[in-house]
């Protein structure tokens, strides 16, 4: 796409919702350049040398060996992906840096949540809003992996509240140094940082303010032991104290109270990001569940024979396929508009930080998604090894274990859907987003007699894209009429925000599915694309299903009488298939590709 198309139809954030996006406007995993290719070949060379071969050992809490082989990505440069080249970093685009993210990610949780946490929330605090003395002292050091980074915002008493810590940073006499005082909990790599972004607050302030403190010797900080954990078991998490731990003045991040601004910007770009990590995982679970299959018999036929395993193998590459249409999607869409903001002259932090927070919604959209999508893989993965699966000799059982964090870190799930819907809702507010218009028009629709023109589905998707559209109406009834009820107290009404998010998060899913299928098929041409085109279908079928119930949900929340019974016929209507999709048939095609080629091959 050419910087100029790029600032003519790129979508804002949210806008997904409300406008059309044409399957050439999508960036799709097969768009990737040589570059990208020759980085996502390297990644998995590494993957399959340095981590995959210990992957047992990784279950043995083997902290150290976690440490060594991100000094071994450090040596390599994939610490750096995100970091600008005056840092000492590869300063690639957004999707590359999602891409080495999404493929070091999926042998072992642990490597996941230390990369995760060294390069993004660890790293990126001081790339974005460090000032240029910040950057030149730490960060070519965090980019090489001479150090690493920790971010301390968690504390005993504010997790979700992130805003509410206690830890105090107090300026001395002298106007020198702070001196900061608290407790830190769950803080990924605490066992091996050098470096840790902690989160205080001075006086009485409303805000917190962001300090970067080095892990000195003498200097107050002490450590609790490593947490014992459901899963990520070489992944090193820890408490750490803060003992009047004094730091110079110079080491304050931006402002005094701008903290939480801080640490909410980063969480953006660590959402998107884990959502990215959840992806190889998926994809080497279907991998492992498709040869497994293959090779385990039962009642003389291997077991991928059997149409019980046929489903759940289609249904895991399904949600892996989408997944990647939906973040490489969203991803794009962050590169672009950092370009533009570049272009326009911002500084490379700037367009960075406003590039990934207008799409702040997709983030988190994908962020819920893709966490429950992986570990509702290792699940099915589990169950397709049997008793093998519940192992811990295979693969499935520390899949499974370490998928589950993934629902809680960076904002929860639930915190995530009811941002997703409350971050759109103030778009529309601002005008960002119109969702007015497109709501009243929805509402008018409602009371107005249906079309019979009998509609013409000849065309690839022609029924799906329909079928998207009128998804997209039942958001828009059920929040619109929400925000017209409720208006500022909706957020009162969180079963009500997370039915609605949950509307959200499936319509971009399964568009993103269709699009990155219609792209392919247009390109490759659509016989060769069955599978593919089978999966955009099989993910819509289910979308359509959770959106009728979460709809009803909503919907009987808070309409009665008249008003609720029009509304119902509208999601009846919205929701409605002419041709239902043979499921069954759909489920047979993807498996039988996966079985035939013996891996997970999209
Ligand atoms: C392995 C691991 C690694 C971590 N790494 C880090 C790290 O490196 N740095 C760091 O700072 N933190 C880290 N965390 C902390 C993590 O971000 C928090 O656990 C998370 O934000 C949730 O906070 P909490 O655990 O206090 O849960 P709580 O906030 O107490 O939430 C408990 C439940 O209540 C729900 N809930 C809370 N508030 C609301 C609300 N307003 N409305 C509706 N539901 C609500 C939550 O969704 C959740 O289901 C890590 C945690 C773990 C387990």
């Amino acid at each position: 796409m050419s910087t100029d198309t790029t600032k003519k139809d790129l979508l804002r954030g949210g806008q997904f919702l409300v406008k059309e996006t044409k399957c050439e406007d999508v960036f799709t995993p097969e768009d990737f350049n040589e570059e990208q290719k020759m980085m996502r070949d390297s990644v998995q060379e590494f993957v399959e040398r340095e981590i995959w071969p210990h992957k047992e050992e990784f279950e043995k809490k083997n902290y150290a060996l976690t440490e060594e082989v991100m000094r071994k990505a450090g040596e390599l440069g994939f610490l750096g992906v995100a970091v600008p080249e005056e840092y000492d970093g590869l300063g690639m685009g957004f999707v590359s840096t999602m891409l080495v993210c999404d493929y070091i990610s999926g042998a072992t949780g642990s490597v996941a949540t230390a990369f995760g946490a060294h390069t993004g929330i660890g790293t990126m605090p001081i790339t974005l809003y460090g000032n240029e003395e910040q950057k030149k002292k730490y960060v070519p050091k965090l980019a090489t992996g001479e150090w690493f980074g920790a971010y301390c915002l968690t504390e005993p008493g504010a997790g979700s509240d992130a805003n509410s810590g206690k830890t105090k940073a107090v300026l001395s006499e002298d106007g020198k140094y702070y001196s900061i005082s608290g407790q830190k909990m769950w803080i990924s790599n605490a066992g091996f940082a050098d470096v840790f972004i902690v989160f205080t607050r001075i006086e009485d302030d409303k805000n917190i303010t962001g300090f970067i403190v080095e892990n000195e010797e003498g200097n107050g900080i002490s450590f609790g032991e490593e947490e014992k954990k459901l899963g990520i078991h070489s992944s090193s998490t820890r408490q750490v104290f803060f003992n009047e731990t004094k730091v110079p003045v110079e080491n304050m991040l931006s402002d005094r109270g701008n903290g939480f601004k801080i640490a909410m910007n980063a969480l953006n770009v660590g959402r998107i990001k884990l959502a990215a990590a959840s992806l190889d995982a998926q994809r080497r679970v279907t991998d492992l569940s498709v040869k497994y299959a293959n090779d385990r018999v039962q009642f003389n036929t291997p077991i991928a024979k059997f149409g019980a395993i046929k489903s759940k193998l289609a249904e895991m590459a399904t949600s892996a396929y989408v997944g990647e249409a939906a973040s490489y999607r969203a991803a794009k869409n962050i590169e672009d508009r950092i370009n533009i903001r570049l272009e326009e002259g911002s500084s490379h932090a700037d367009a960075e930080l406003k590039g990934v927070e207008e799409y702040a919604i997709e983030c988190s959209i994908l962020k819920v998604a893709c966490s429950e999508d992986v570990q509702n893989c290792a699940d099915e993965g589990i169950q397709v090894f049997g008793g093998m699966g519940f192992s811990a000799d295979t693969p499935m059982e520390s899949a499974w274990r370490d998928a589950r964090i993934a629902r809680i870190y960076e904002g929860t799930n639930e915190i995530n859907r009811m941002l997703s819907v409350g971050m759109l809702v103030k778009k529309a507010m601002k005008g960002h987003v119109d969702l007015l218009g497109p709501a009243t028009k929805v509402a008018d629709e409602l009371t107005g007699i249906p079309s019979m023109d009998k509609p013409d589905y000849s065309e690839l998707f022609a029924e799906e894209k329909e079928m998207i559209g009128k998804l997209k109406k039942v958001f828009l009834m059920v929040a619109g009429s929400a925000v017209q009820k409720f208006g500022p107290q909706l957020e009162e009404h969180q079963q009500l925000l997370l039915a609605a998010s949950d509307i959200l998060i499936e319509v971009y899913m399964a568009e993103s599915g269709i699009l990155r299928a219609e792209k392919n098929a247009k390109r490759f041409g659509a016989d060769s694309q069955k599978e593919q085109i089978a999966m955009a279908k099989l993910y819509l079928y289910h979308a359509v299903d959770t959106v009728n119930t979460k709809a009803k949900e909503g919907i009987a929340s808070f309409a009665e009488g008249d008003e609720q019974r029009m509304m119902l016929m509208g999601l009846k209507r919205y929701t409605k298939y002419t041709n239902l999709p043979n499921i069954v048939a759909l489920r047979n095609t993807i498996s039988e590709k996966l079985t035939s080629e013996n891996k997970y091959c999209f």
